[in-house]
């Protein structure tokens, strides 16, 4: 059971004990007004008996005189008493009356207003029987017994007054008053009696025996009253009695009853009031008593039941306080719980565990990451949940922390019930009791595996290259720095190497990019077998890589050799075919390594360094690694240095072109190829093996070629003068980019048309990289100037990977076998079977076939005996300017 528990039974307890106390209290709260009223209601009864005592004690009076008035038959003496005696009977009779009327207040009982009816009845009759008496028309004993009877009917009020007195006690003593008021009356009757035969001094008819009973009677009332009083009552009443006047009244009684009258009525009537009077008195003193026991009684009952009251009050006040108390507290409780089923049903893990350790609540957030659900874990710790990847220093600083601060967060890894490992963001914080004591752990968390792999993702994004996963260009220059000052640190060597795809444009744009990135990841992973796992393999783009490696030990032959032996491994690596798609691909690597050691180098410069010598690789024939040196460095300043003066040439008219004249089967002269040279004013003739491929990189070749066109055009316009040379063709290079600038058709059809030119006389030269383009917009654009009438050779055939079948869907009109073919041909080389298939082919697709750098007379034969083609080569004449040209012709001419 829990504080909470505890609190809801204390707030109803409380309640219901607030409620019953109240409850309890209206009950007194009647109470206590019922014994009020009862008490003024006993007290207004006792005023009321005393009432009725005073009214009774004037007619008794009254009754007397009556009878004495009677007995002297008329006496104006007795006469005037009585009519002032009537006065003041009526008098007292009117304030019975106000008593009366007080009394209707108070809920008596029916026959008591009955009985107070019945008496004010007979007190109406009082008028007639005052008039008889009067006029002397009635007896004393008739007017003795009206009186007698008005008066008992008063006096029979009062034992019926006694009984709703509020205890036995009070009522006892009302009775006994009662009595002692009849005594009263009895003693009245006596006196009224006797004065009637003290008035008549003889005893009338009936009236000897109406004394004798009548005495009696008051003789038998007193003992009664003496039997039934209480021992107070008792001595007061004795003390009364011992008195002289009773002792006379009964001497006096007993001379009337022997016939002696001397006394006289007065002095009888006198005599006996003044004993009625004392009995009056005793009378009014007992009830004086009662009024004071009375007024004492209700004094304790009501302190007793108000004691109780104020009691019950407060205590019920108190406990309803506490109740409210007590709610508010609960309220307040609800909220925070309200508060805390809110974090509890949040989407982060709560779990709550004792000072112990052991796990007493989990949420749901909890049971979904951790995979346990809350039975599993519940007086279990939290050690089920460990990785193992963190240590126990991590353990013992967190309770450290815990201990010290109350709180601990941070990140954690965690172990799912399916052993899956993963990372959390985890806030514990110890709960206190009021005495500052731990009494509970809460630990909240949240699986922060996808903000990790975000991280991660963007770090990889950011760092690793999205295709093959190498790092990229970024990280490397990271690394290159760090591996600078662990080269300086530790006076070491380093090495990086700079590695460049041979072919692999042809066969991305060939073959496609998913190809080509296959062969990428290829790559890349042959790279990263070549190495080892500390080493740094890196993509820069393209087909582009670089890597670094470290710690090359201290000495600058021993770092050389162990970087040549990389170079050779990675050179090797790169060299086994590579088998895309189910296709084999030979993609070979041309590596340029620089070794770091220099301080002072920066992390580009070094690159440059490796890149420089990656050129000289691919200029050396590819497929090997070079180191760099500063002489190579030299020649790629160079390079940058042409590209700069090379705008400035065409403005300079520093281009000239030459002639390199062809041949055919029969020795003749069947045209030219145009091949540009460059009169560079310091440098001297500039080949353009050097300055085209710079042209074609930075495009400025468009505009170069736009001077060949027009130079080439002008040279056919002069020959078409000459019998001999107006049959010639005349070959000029395009270049790729050059072909595919959008000017390059009106170009040509502009300058054919400038100079008189027939378009099929002028032979377009392109080489097979050309074609790895555009398809169908290469085929559109040769188809149309095929239409115009211009003819197309395809240059360097054999270098390329172009199958003659490929090469059909493009309308050539010429094939220009390589002149590596060439060279290396011999009678029975593998050389000469690819020629003369290369020939077989090309005749049997109708192509006029050129084989190039025919240099030795054997070649010459060799091909001659293979079937009918073109020759071109140093065999026959070198690339002439036109003047030379023209004088070798005209020796030739002289020679033939
Ligand atoms: P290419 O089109 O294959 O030109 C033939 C090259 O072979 C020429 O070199 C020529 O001098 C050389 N040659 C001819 N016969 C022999 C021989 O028997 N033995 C040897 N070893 N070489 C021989 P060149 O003039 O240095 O031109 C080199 C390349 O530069 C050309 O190769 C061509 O691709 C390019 N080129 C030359 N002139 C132009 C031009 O006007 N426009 C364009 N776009 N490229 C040109
Ligand atoms: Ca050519
Ligand atoms: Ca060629």
């Amino acid at each position: 059971m829990n504080k909470f528990h505890i609190r809801i039974g204390l707030i109803l307890l409380g309640v219901v004990i607030g409620i019953w106390n109240f409850y309890i209290l209206g009950i007194e709260w009647v109470a206590y007004h019922e014994t009020k009223r009862s008490y003024s209601q006993t007290r207004a009864l006792i005023q009321f008996s005393q009432s009725v005592g005073d009214f009774v004690h004037e007619s008794q009076k009254e009754r007397g005189l009556s009878a004495a008035y009677l007995g002297s038959n008329g006496d104006m003496q007795f006469k005037s008493s009585l009519m002032k005696q009537r006065l003041i009977s009526d008098k007292k009779f009117l304030a019975l009356l106000q008593r009366i009327r007080t009394l209707s207040r108070y809920s008596l009982p029916e026959k008591f207003h009955q009985s107070i009816k019945t008496s004010i009845d007979k007190q109406r009759q009082l008028g007639d029987i005052r008039e008889q008496v009067i006029n002397l028309e009635i007896t004393a004993s008739e007017e003795i017994d009206f009186y007698t009877e008005l008066n008992a009917n008063f006096l029979g009020l009062l034992p019926l007054s006694a009984k709703s007195a509020p205890t036995r006690e009070i009522a006892l003593r009302l009775y006994d008053n009662t009595l002692l008021v009849e005594c009263t009356e009895k003693a009245a009757i006596e006196r009224g009696t006797l004065a009637n035969v003290f008035a008549a001094k003889r005893f009338d008819p009936g009236m000897y025996e109406k004394a004798i009973s009548v005495h009696a009677i008051h003789q038998s009332c007193k003992q009664s009253f003496f039997d039934k009083a209480s021992n107070n009552e008792r001595t007061l009443y004795n003390a009364f009695f011992s008195h002289k006047l009773f002792q006379d009244s009964h001497r006096i009684y007993e001379q009337a009853l022997s016939g002696n009258f001397s006394m006289g009525a007065t002095k009888w009537f006198n005599h006996m009031t003044v004993n009625i009077d004392h009995l009056k008195t005793l009378h009014e003193k007992f009830d004086q008593l009662l009024e004071e026991d009375l007024s004492q009684l209700e004094k304790k009952t009501l302190l007793k039941h108000e004691i109780f009251l104020v009691g019950s009050f407060t205590y019920g006040f108190f406990m309803l306080l506490g109740a409210i108390y007590l709610v508010q507290q609960m309220f307040a409780m609800i909220n925070t719980l309200r508060i805390s089923s809110v974090v509890f049903d949040s989407n982060e893990g709560v779990l709550v565990a004792d000072i112990n350790g052991k796990i007493i609540r989990v949420n749901p957030a909890f049971e979904a990451i951790s995979g346990y659900s809350e039975s599993e874990v519940l007086g279990l710790t939290p050690a089920l949940l460990k990785s193992g990847l963190n240590n126990n220093q991590f353990y013992k600083d967190m309770w450290n922390s815990l201990i010290n601060k109350g709180f601990w967060n941070g990140e954690i890894y965690n172990r799912r019930k399916n052993g899956e490992i993963y990372p959390e963001y985890l806030s514990i914080s110890a709960v206190r009791d009021e005495y500052r004591k731990i009494t509970h752990y809460v630990g909240i968390f949240s699986d922060i595996t996808a903000k990790k792999e975000n991280e991660e993702r963007i770090y990889r994004l950011a760092f690793y290259d999205p295709l093959t996963q190498l790092p990229n260009r970024r990280l490397l220059l990271e690394r290159l720095e760090h591996a600078l000052l662990k080269n300086e640190r530790n006076q070491t060597y380093s090495m990086v190497a700079f590695i460049d795809l041979d072919n692999f444009k042809i066969v991305n744009d060939t073959k496609g990019h998913l190809v080509g990135d296959d062969l990428l990841k290829e790559a890349g992973n042959r790279l990263l077998e070549a190495t080892r796992g500390e080493d740094t393999v890196a993509r820069l783009g393209g087909d582009e890589f670089v890597i670094l490696i470290e710690d090359l030990g201290s000495s600058r032959d021993h770092a050389f050799k162990i970087a040549s032996d990389i170079g050779s491994k990675i050179s090797l690596s790169l060299q086994k075919p590579f088998e895309i798609h189910e296709e084999l691909f030979f993609i070979t690597g041309s590596i340029g390594i620089a070794i770091l050691h220099d301080y002072k180098q920066t992390v580009n410069e070094i690159l440059a360094q490796a890149d420089t010598a990656m050129y000289s690789a691919k200029e050396s024939g590819k497929n090997t690694f070079r180191f760099f040196d500063s002489a190579l460095q030299q020649k790629m300043l160079k390079k940058l240095e042409c590209e700069k003066v090379l705008f400035n040439a065409l403005e300079e008219n520093q281009f000239q072109l030459f002639y390199q004249l062809q041949y055919n089967h029969q020795n003749e002269v069947s045209g030219a190829e145009a091949l540009i040279r460059w009169f560079h004013p310091e440098r001297g003739i500039i080949s353009p093996t050097e300055f085209i491929p710079i042209a074609e990189e930075n495009g400025f070749i468009t505009e170069i070629g736009k001077w060949i066109i027009a130079e080439a055009c002008r040279t056919l316009q002069e020959w078409s003068h000459d019998s001999h040379q107006k049959n010639w063709t005349l070959s000029i290079n395009i270049s790729p980019k050059q072909f595919l600038d959008e000017s390059f058709t009106t170009v040509l059809l502009e300058n054919v048309t400038t100079y008189s030119v027939s378009p099929s006389r002028l032979r377009l030269e392109v080489t097979e990289s050309l074609l790895i383009n555009d398809i169908e917009k290469i085929q559109n654009i040769m188809h149309r100037l095929k239409s115009h009438g211009f003819t197309f050779s395809l240059d360097d055939f054999g270098t390329g990977y172009s199958s003659l079948s490929y090469l059909n869907s493009f309308p050539f009109d010429e094939l220009k076998i390589d002149q590596s073919f060439i060279r290396n041909m011999n009678n029975d080389s593998h050389a000469s079977a690819l020629v003369r298939a290369i020939i077989t082919m090309a005749e049997v697709l109708g192509l006029e076939i050129v084989a190039e750098g025919v240099e030795l007379s054997e070649q010459h034969t060799i091909l001659q005996s293979i079937g009918g083609i073109h020759y071109q080569g140093y065999l026959f004449s070198k690339p002439l300017s036109k003047d030379d040209m023209h004088a070798m012709l005209l020796n030739n001419h002289s020679d033939l």
